[in-house]
């Protein structure tokens, strides 16, 4: 891909990816995962999504997936990456901090993770984890960081001007 700065690079993407260039390998072009590796600062390519090995790079968008079993897998793999692609939106009608345990929440529910890993993970007990989630008990920023760096995402505060004017 060209315009590999338009990716975010805190998802991943399947693209359209070559055969391995050797004798005996199907003439097909794969699908693939395509992720951002931040310490050789690269978009890479990984094994065809059907298992057989490929080229290292995307082709370019659009081009024609022509293995018959890389798209048996596309729903699957789209699914996932849709999942990792879900942000908690800020709700402008409520404060942050109010709307912090129903957002972390949602963010625990769309991670798939079981509440028990989860409050195991922090040293609590499941019901005190379910008082947070429930804002029984007062979800703190910390808690809420703790949380969503467990279901891979993070806690994003912002500072603004005051409604109303700087007095
Ligand atoms: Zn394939």
């Amino acid at each position: 891909m060209s315009e590999t700065t338009e990716l975010d690079k805190t998802r991943r993407y399947l693209v359209p990816v070559a055969r391995l260039q050797l004798p005996g390998e199907p003439d097909y072009v794969h699908l693939s995962l395509y992720e951002w590796e931040p310490r050789s600062q690269l978009w890479l390519t990984g094994l065809a999504v059907c298992g057989r090995s490929t080229e290292q790079g995307a082709l370019p968008e659009g081009t024609e997936v022509t293995c018959p079993n890389c798209p048996l897998y596309e729903d699957t793999y789209r699914a996932v990456l849709d999942r990792e692609s879900f942000r908690v939106l800020p709700d402008e009608e409520r404060s942050a901090l109010a709307a912090l345990p129903d957002q972390v929440r949602v963010a625990v529910r769309e991670s798939g993770l079981k509440q028990k890993w989860i409050a195991d993970r922090l040293h609590v007990s499941e019901k005190h984890l379910s008082q947070l989630l429930t804002g029984r008990v007062v979800m703190t920023p910390e808690w809420a960081e703790r949380i969503l760096a467990l279901c891979g995402m993070e806690l994003v505060v912002t500072v603004r001007p005051r409604v109303g004017g700087a007095r």
